[in-house]
């Protein structure tokens, strides 16, 4: 077969789809992609190449599996749709017989374990759990280096924001505690069936080689962030009172971090965050 016939086009989704009597849900995101050309686009920005081990959260009907496949990579893939998850390993098999693919039919939200230690992530996001995914699998699989994932374009460019951005918020800093992250273009809403309504865009990252702090810390800093950003309009030292104590308290313990008790979240690092955390228990 060769590599073009190995990828799944819009009569291969349509008839996949019409086998399974799928009709795709809002609810659990599902927007296939149908474009070949976008499945490689995506599979080269993310630099997945022979012997990696690569997890896929919601492959849907496949088609960014089989681009995946098709570098000789390993593919742990992730589907709580069970229909989409029983016949994955069936359209493997015709497709690219031999591949090596494992199918966890499970919520993503609720995988704290796979059969293989992936070292790299790229999905096509469902749009409505994207950042709490991303997140979660980076909290739980640290042998992850690196990835790449295509979410709706407004959450994409709040995940890759620098502070003093107007889009910098919470999923920003979250993010940051893991790595550095870049947007890498945008994906036209045509290579999706069904068309959805919003725009897309590809977000790139690469896990920092030491973490910046403990878990406790990360903890700790995380809801630091959630109280900063779950009041953005006031000054940190009210906004942070709800963690740290009083508005007095909160002062003194930022002033001790080395931040101005009167900035906003939106202009901290996530180092900022890190060290208002670390004060907190000096
Ligand atoms: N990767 C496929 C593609 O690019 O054509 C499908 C992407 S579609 C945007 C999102 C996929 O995630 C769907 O197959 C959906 O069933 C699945 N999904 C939604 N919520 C999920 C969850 N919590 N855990 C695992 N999969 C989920």
């Amino acid at each position: 077969m060769s590599a073009t016939s190995a990828l799944l086009g819009p009569a291969e989704i349509r008839d996949l789809a019409d086998l399974l009597g799928i009709q795709p849900t809002k609810k659990l995101g599902q927007n296939f992609v149908i474009d070949a050309n976008t499945v490689r686009r995506i599979v080269k920005a993310a630099g997945v190449t022979a012997g990696g081990t690569v997890v896929e959260v919601g492959p849907g009907l496949g088609s960014l599996t089989l681009g995946l496949l098709e570098t000789g990579a390993s593919v742990v893939a992730v589907e709580i749709d069970k229909r989409l998850a029983a016949q994955l390993p069936l359209t493997i098999a015709q497709m690219q017989p031999g591949a090596d693919l494992t199918v966890i039919t499970q919520d993503a939200m609720t995988v704290t374990q796979l059969p293989k230690n992936p070292t790299t992530l790229v999905a096509n996001l469902p749009y409505n759990v994207s950042v709490p995914v991303l997140l979660h699998f980076l909290e739980h699989f640290r042998g992850i280096t690196s990835g790449l994932v295509m979410v709706q374009a407004e959450v994409g460019q709040r995940i890759a924001a620098d502070p003093g951005s107007k889009v910098y918020g919470s999923p920003s800093v979250k993010a940051a505690w893991y790595g550095h992250w870049r947007t890498a273009g945008m994906v036209s809403r045509q290579v999706f069936w069904p068309v959805p309504n919003v725009d897309s865009i590809l977000v790139g990252f690469r896990v920092r080689e030491t973490a910046i702090g403990t878990e406790e810390e990360r903890l700790a800093t995380f809801a630091l962030v959630d109280a900063a950003f779950g009041q953005r309009r006031k000054m940190l030292r009210q906004a942070l009172s709800t963690v740290l104590g009083d508005s007095a308290t909160a002062s003194a313990i930022m002033e001790r971090a080395g931040v101005a008790p009167t900035a906003r979240g939106e202009e901290l690092t996530v180092d900022d965050f890190l060290a208002i955390a670390r004060a907190h228990t000096r």
